[in-house]
């Protein structure tokens, strides 16, 4: 049995990553596609014959609400610019529909708020996309930790730069991203310091760096340095870039063990590497770990949660709690201070 989804947005993650991963699900199968932001359904039809969806399936943004009538839908799957995220999922929970919204979930904290409320309206599931929270790598470090093979966490060391290219994007524009490198990729260093620490930060601070003669940073920052303060004394120290060379990893250092990702963060070729004493000799060790399409366990993961009736791994509190952490750190940038922030009162992800 598998979970019709709905892809709203056929742009370059549907292309490369999401509808490829699709095929490589146990349970999903796409099933309709919304489109047509430059005005014709071209692609969309294209896609359908390729990926055996109707053509009826094929909507025009404004047709949106047509999904309602189709009862094969049962995910709308929000693949858009960022501040085009929250109106989706508003429009989308009225349909009836349980929904899987990409990250960042959207460009403030009130949108992401309206989000949940709209959905616990509607009675609809509401998951945000972090992938690396399914991707075996990040979840085999994760059990280590929670299992104290890494003994109590000290630090947690992090980095993810990309190089930007054409200014018109909309990832340069503030309106439509939220921001620069940070809500973008940033946001995958200070997910991983959340989820594989399991705590969550008390305090922040963030520093930015806008070029001014850069005409690709005119409104958004192209580097971001951020430290996140837990309450067990474990610190994170975070960077994101957009105008360098691309750079991905992190490192999580306990008291007995370090574990580290290098590349991290990447669709593909993620590598787990541990360090401890082994007989009072520090000794390195890539543990053996299968890999597996992340999109397609975390599709795999939503379209579970539809057939069973369970709430979502990463619901939408999850994207919730990093926007509040995201505009902290800008605000700790603006005003040279480090913020506090409140620690939720109960857990942001599912089991
Ligand atoms: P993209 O620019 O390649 O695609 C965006 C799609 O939205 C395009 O099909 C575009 O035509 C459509 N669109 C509709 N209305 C638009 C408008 N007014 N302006 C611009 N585009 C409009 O972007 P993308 O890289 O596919 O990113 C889409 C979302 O997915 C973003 O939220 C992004 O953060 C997220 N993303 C996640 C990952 C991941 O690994 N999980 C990777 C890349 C992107």
């Amino acid at each position: 049995q598998r979970v019709g989804f709905a892809v709203v947005g056929l742009g370059a993650l549907s292309l490369e990553a999401i509808l490829p991963a699709m095929a490589k699900t146990k349970y999903c199968k796409p099933v309709a596609f919304v489109t047509g932001h430059d005005g014709n359904l071209d692609k969309g039809m294209k896609l359908a014959r390729q990926y055996n969806v109707r053509p009826e399936a094929v909507l025009h943004y404004s047709e949106y609400e047509k999904l309602a009538q189709m009862p094969e839908v049962k995910v709308i799957y929000i693949v858009l610019p960022n501040n085009m995220h929250e109106e989706y999922v508003l429009r989308g929970a009225k349909l009836g529909k349980d929904i899987l919204c990409e990250k960042p979930m959207a460009t403030t904290v009130a949108a992401c708020e309206r989000m949940i409320a709209a959905c616990d309206k509607a009675g609809v599931k509401l998951m945000v996309a972090y992938r690396q929270q399914y991707e075996p790598n990040n979840r085999a470090l994760a059990k280590m930790i929670r299992e104290g093979k890494l003994g109590t966490l000290r630090s947690f060391i992090a980095s993810n730069t990309q190089n930007q290219g054409r200014e018109d994007q909309w990832r340069l524009k503030k309106a439509m991203a939220g921001g620069g490198c940070l809500p973008d990729v940033g946001i995958y260093c200070l997910n991983a310091a959340r989820f594989l620490s399991n705590e969550e930060p008390y305090e922040v601070s963030g520093t930015t760096w806008q070029p001014k003669d850069d005409p690709r940073f005119t409104e958004v920052e192209a580097t971001c340095s951020f430290t996140l303060r837990f309450p067990s004394g474990l610190i994170a120290s975070c960077n994101t870039g957009y105008a360098g060379h691309s750079s991905q990893f992190y490192r999580v250092e306990g008291v007995e063990a370090w574990g580290a990702l290098e590349p991290a963060f990447g669709y593909h070729g993620n590598k787990l590497m541990m360090s401890k004493l082994v007989d009072g000799t520090e000794t390195q060790m890539q543990p053996r770990i299968q890999e597996q399409d992340q999109f397609a366990l975390e599709m795999d993961h939503m379209a579970t949660c539809v057939l069973k009736n369970l709430p979502p791994h990463t619901p939408g509190e999850e994207g919730l709690q990093d926007q509040k952490l995201l505009e902290a750190i800008y605000e700790s940038a603006r005003t040279g201070k480090a913020v506090k922030v409140a620690v939720p009162s109960k857990p942001t992800r599912g089991p």
